[in-house]
């Protein structure tokens, strides 16, 4: 693998057409939806129509095929323009991943290919009321009948659920067995008998994101709609992180420059003590240390996709990039709000709302913790 901080000329293109999507859509519907919870079909729609959703979707399924470092300058611009509607859209990538890495030609074909086509969403469904950072712990399970598979169990919080056609599911088959061949992954359309949706959740932040349970009450799945083979549901639930980490990592980066730039903005026209704040060494210093640390924010970003495109390990490197940025976006934006006074703790000011959004980067697709526990067993485990 090479080392290069320039980007091609197409990479330059798509990172301009994001950015424009994010100033020009997404930011002027940003405020109604955060307020609203109103879920955002027709800032989703349009970013579709501009081929900047699902975007990792193989060329000969008609999608773009994108790498994951294109991915990664998407992430940033969209979350820029609001993380609540970029983690909208980028659910879908979530979701369509481990369906990209393991599932047959056929379910690829009826699945992923329509999605470039028309417009539409799916999701990620792991989590489970007992079972989030040890997803180990699951309970939902998938009993083979036949050709079919027989689906109980509760999800929770899951990204898209009440907007999704269909749901990555992963499910016990050999509870004996558990992460070793003991769980299964299912694609289950919402529409089948038995999948029950949750309420939305009103959450802190990223109120545009339509996050809700699911209740599976003798679900019957075609055993087609396997993803992979029997006892693939881990490996597959696991290796789609590797991709979707550095973009949810980059996504905190681009709040952060918000808040950021927001900061800095203000700390040029508010006066105190006879002079513009920035003047004072302690606000200066402040936002000194934000640029920094986004900056190295979107290198570790940038190194962890750029190794998955090179087709080597990067689970160390996505959660190095995870941890790290989410922390960082989470502190930035808390000093975005103290640049800012009491103003700051105002809804009538922007660095309120990233504030609020922030927080949920340090919680999932792995918890901040949980991604020590992964570079730790990297260090202590793998390494030795
Ligand atoms: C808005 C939102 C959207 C989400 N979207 C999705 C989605 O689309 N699909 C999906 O499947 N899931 C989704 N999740 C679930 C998310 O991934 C989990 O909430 C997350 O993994 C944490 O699990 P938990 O909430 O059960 O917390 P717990 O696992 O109960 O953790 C509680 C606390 O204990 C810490 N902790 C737990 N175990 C350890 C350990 N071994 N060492 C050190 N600390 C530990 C955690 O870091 C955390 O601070 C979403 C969650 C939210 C809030």
């Amino acid at each position: 693998m090479s080392v290069s901080f320039e980007l091609s000329e197409e990479q330059e293109q798509l990172r301009q057409l994001a950015h424009e999507f994010a100033r020009d859509v997404i930011r002027p519907a940003a405020p109604h939806h955060d307020e609203t919870g109103e879920y955002p079909h027709e800032v989703l729609r349009q970013a579709h129509e501009l081929g900047l959703m699902n975007t990792h979707i193989e060329e000969e399924n008609g999608g773009f095929g994108l790498s994951a470092l294109d991915g990664l300058l998407i992430a940033e611009e969209l979350a820029w323009g609001c993380t609540g509607i970029g983690t909208a859209m980028e659910a879908n990538g979530l979701a369509q991943q481990p369906v990209i890495i393991g599932a047959s030609d056929e379910l690829k074909a009826k699945y992923l290919a329509p999605m470039t086509e028309n417009y539409s969403l799916c999701a990620y469904a792991v989590t489970e009321p007992g079972a989030g950072s040890d997803v180990q712990g699951l309970k939902t399970t998938a009993v083979r009948k036949g050709d079919t598979y027989v689906l109980n169990g509760s999800k929770m919080w899951i990204t898209n659920a009440g907007v999704a056609d269909w749901y990555f599911v992963v499910a016990l088959t050999d509870a004996e067995k558990k992460a070793r061949g003991g769980m299964t992954a299912f694609i289950v359309e919402r529409d089948w008998p038995g999948v029950i949706v949750g309420k939305k959740e009103w959450n802190m932040g990223q109120r545009a994101s339509d996050t809700r349970g699911i209740t599976f009450e003798d679900v019957e799945v075609p055993a087609a709609n396997v993803v992979g083979r029997e006892g693939d549901g881990w490996k597959l639930a696991m290796a789609a992180f590797d991709y979707t980490r550095p973009a949810v990592a980059c996504a905190a980066v681009g709040l952060a420059r918000a808040a950021m730039e927001h900061a800095a903005q203000y700390a040029t026209e508010r006066k105190t003590f006879g002079k513009p704040i920035a003047a004072h060494q302690s606000i200066a210093f402040m936002i000194a240390e934000m640029a920094m640390n986004i900056d190295a924010g979107r290198l570790l970003c940038w190194q962890a996709g750029s190794l998955k495109d090179a087709g080597k390990r990067n689970t160390r490197q996505a959660a190095y990039a995870k941890a790290f940025c989410a922390d960082m976006a989470m502190k930035v934006a808390t000093d975005a709000v103290q640049v800012y006074g009491g103003y700051g703790y105002s809804k009538e000011y922007p660095v309120e709302k990233l504030m609020r959004d922030a927080k949920i980067f340090q919680i999932y697709e792995g918890t901040s913790q949980i991604q020590r526990l992964i570079i730790s067993k990297e260090i202590f485990v793998r390494n030795r």
